[in-house]
């Protein structure tokens, strides 16, 4: 039977109908290729012999040169164990059996050269090696078995069937027997060169059956590379198709409201990190190409600065902008700073949340729709078919996480032409993560805080440091200064969470008495009018205290509070304590942000609060943060923003993706259809690779 890379993985020699069934299954191997790509997951180094006498604690596996002088079966009548003495000339150990014994004691050779393979564990003064694998000293010369031996990752069910590590290596060795010819090169032969990669049929050879760990290595790294360029062909060509092949307004020109605000209303210096995002946007906007943005910035970097005077860009060229914000509470923050920067200027501002009443929002409709309006605020209610531009020129959409793609493709319908889209993100994104989950934008980062702010000061205590904790709060208070008491509320039905926090509301309420003390109390299960209303009295300072649940955590911005305590800090996620600390140090005062737990919790979430502790880089923090959950769980459901990946992963392979993108832009700006001879090879690929990966083209 003639086969081929495509072919069934059930004709592979060795395999048939019930293996293949379980390959299917446990690993998503369909065919001969599939399986050429379960690579292995680590080497075993089998060039070394350790010496028995060198033996050290908790040393992994092992490979041993010497000879078996004895073996027998113990365990009484039925000869359950087999135990063998083996030496190599330094010392002895044993070596035990305790399944087929009966069978294994024929197998295993008196007195020759062995060489035995194992993990060597201590009993008593003795190391004995249970389960090894033993091979006659000459015949693993024979075949060379001194090299490297790949470990392939495998399942029970597999292992169960004989496809373990080594079952799997012999089915990978047939089948790469039977197909290596049909390996074609898939990269162009410059950057082969250029990268020092090997061809690919040595690169899937080498990767199984490498002669060093260095050949191992380049292999490895030349797969990964590939499907991370591929990756990147795709979703910057998709990009493209979203901004050079799409009309864009074009803001041609920097007109009076950028200057006079520039120059009179301004209240502060730019940071250097705003003036290079506000000329990177500037570029994209007279292009007349179409600009996709995102802006990372850690809270507190200033992104709504940097959003307002795009708008007012907009605004000079003759065109509208909108903000679109998560949260009430955060749409009309915006409105109210905004409007405040802008009160002595010509400049119309208006809001539209869910709260805003008809009759309010029929002028507003209005003086939308003949352009009287000029910037306009809002929720998710922005969106809404009845909220109609003249003409939208750009959209900014806050703190992106809250929003999913579908909407923001929305946005773009509001206008003949799409309006520029600038995208701000709360949580800082690990940047090769948004290389590929928001791949099809372009990226500017704020990697710089306005002066003057102090580093939160963080630490973690636990329960039984409350009253230190309570009298630092009354501390603070007495100071003037205001401060978060912030409990966990995973769960908006979960009533124990909503004991916790009236729990606390009433304890501190008790510690901190009425007339001296104001404590306010916002959560999730509260009318917003009534959330607004304790919001705004904490914001005026009227309270002092504010009890809370995450519904704070975006954006929420009262310079005054300079403490904040959380809760159970161990049931937060890392992203979401950064987001909460990043409600103080807003002022000038020093800040203070203390993480309360129990006295036990998960390592994980020792790992979080050490974060936290360390440090208040929201990139590092989010480094972390995808270490610790993955790049899945960091984009939350909605988005689907993680490609399928079969060899590289987004993680374990930023490097190299930075790489990738960085050679997949240069070939599409030099040759955007892939037209060039050299590039045929690549055009070639993409196709069939967008038919094999559909949703690579779909991420964002
Ligand atoms: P975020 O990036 O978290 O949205 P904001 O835009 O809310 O941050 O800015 C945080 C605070 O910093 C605001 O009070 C804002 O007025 C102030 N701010 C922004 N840029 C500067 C700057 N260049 N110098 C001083 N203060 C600034
Ligand atoms: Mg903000």
């Amino acid at each position: 039977m003639t086969t081929h890379l495509e072919s069934p993985i059930a004709y592979l020699k060795g395999v048939g109908p019930k293996r293949a069934e379980l390959l299917k299954v446990e690993l998503g191997v369909n065919t001969f290729f599939d399986l050429l790509q379960h690579l292995p997951f680590r080497y075993e180094d089998r060039s070394v012999f350790h010496r028995i006498s060198d033996i050290e604690a908790d040393s992994t596996s092992l490979q041993l040169k010497g000879k078996i002088t004895k073996k027998e079966l113990v365990g009484g009548k039925k000869a359950s164990r087999l135990v063998a003495v083996f030496q190599d000339g330094d010392g002895a150990l044993e070596l035990v059996w305790f399944k087929g014994a009966k069978w294994i004691i024929n197998q295993l050779p008196l007195n020759v050269e062995v060489v035995v393979f194992g993990r060597p564990t201590k009993f008593g003064s003795k190391w004995n090696i249970a389960h090894p694998e033993v091979e006659k000293a000459d015949a693993f010369e024979k075949r060379r078995g001194g090299g490297l031996h790949p470990i392939y990752s495998s399942t029970e069910k597999l292992t169960n069937r004989g496809l373990n590590s080594a079952g799997l290596a012999r089915l990978i060795r047939v089948a790469w027997d039977g197909t290596q010819s049909e390996f074609t090169e898939t990269l162009p032969d410059h950057l082969l060169s250029e990268l020092k990669f090997p061809s690919r049929r040595e690169a899937f050879e080498m990767v199984h059956a490498p002669r060093t760990p260095l050949e191992a290595d380049r292999a490895l790294k030349r797969l990964r590379f590939e499907e991370l360029l591929y990756l990147q062909l795709v979703l910057l060509q998709h990009k493209r198709t979203l901004t050079v092949d799409l009309p864009g307004v074009v803001f041609s020109h920097v007109g009076e409201k950028f200057h006079q605000f520039y120059s009179q209303y301004l209240p502060f210096e730019l940071t250097n990190a705003q003036k290079r995002v506000l000329k990177e946007i500037r570029a994209d906007l007279k292009t007349g190409w179409h600009m996709n943005r995102l802006l990372q910035g850690d809270v507190g970097s200033g992104k709504t600065i940097v959003a307002l005077m795009a708008a007012l860009l907009a605004i000079d060229n003759g065109y509208q902008a909108c903000i679109m914000a998560p949260t009430e509470i955060l749409a009309f923050q915006h409105a109210e700073g905004i409007g405040d920067l802008l009160k002595d200027m010509d400049v119309s501002v208006e809001i539209i949340t869910g709260s805003v009443k008809k009759s309010a929002r029929k002028p507003i409709l209005e003086g939308l729709a003949d352009g009287r309006v000029d910037i306009l605020i809002g929720t998710h209610s922005l969106i809404e078919p009845t909220v109609v531009f003249k003409n939208l020129g750009l959209a900014v959409i806050d703190e992106q996480h809250k929003f999913g793609v579908a909407q923001r493709s929305k946005l773009w319908a509001k206008s003949k032409i799409p309006p520029h889209v600038l995208v701000m993100t709360a949580t800082p994104i690990p940047r090769t993560l948004a290389m590929t989950a928001y791949g099809d934008l372009d990226i500017s980062v704020l990697d710089e805080l306005p002066p003057g702010r102090k580093e939160i000061v963080t630490a973690h205590r636990t329960d039984t440091k409350r009253l230190e904790i309570l009298s630092f709060i009354e501390k603070q208070v007495k100071q003037g200064r205001q401060v978060y008491m912030v409990y966990p509320l995973i769960d908006e039905s979960a009533t124990i969470d909503y004991k916790d926090l009236m729990d606390g509301y009433e304890s501190i309420s008790r510690r901190f008495p009425l007339p001296q003390y104001q404590i306010g109390i916002v959560h999730g299960r509260m009318k917003p009018a009534d959330k607004d209303i304790e919001m705004k009295r904490f914001a005026s300072g009227q309270s002092q205290i504010l009890v809370a649940t995450t519904v704070i955590e975006v954006g929420v911005n009262v310079p005054n509070a300079t403490l904040m305590v959380i809760e159970s800090a161990e049931r937060f996620g890392l992203s979401q304590l950064h987001q909460l600390r990043g409600r103080v140090g807003r002022g000038g005062g020093q800040s203070y942000c203390i993480l309360m737990t129990k006295d036990e919790f998960s390592s994980e979430a020792r790992r979080r609060l050490e974060t936290m502790c360390r440090t208040n880089d929201g990139f590092e923090i989010a480094e972390v943060d995808m270490e610790i959950r993955g790049p899945g769980d960091i984009l939350g459901t909605q988005q689907s923003g993680v490609p399928d990946l079969k060899i590289a992963d987004l993680m374990r392979d930023r490097e190299i993706m930075s790489t990738a993108r960085y050679i997949a832009q240069r070939v599409l700006d030099e040759d955007p259809g892939l037209e060039l001879p050299t590039h045929t090879t690549l055009k070639n690929n993409l196709v069939r690779i967008l038919k094999d990966r559909p949703n690579w083209s779909r991420i964002s």
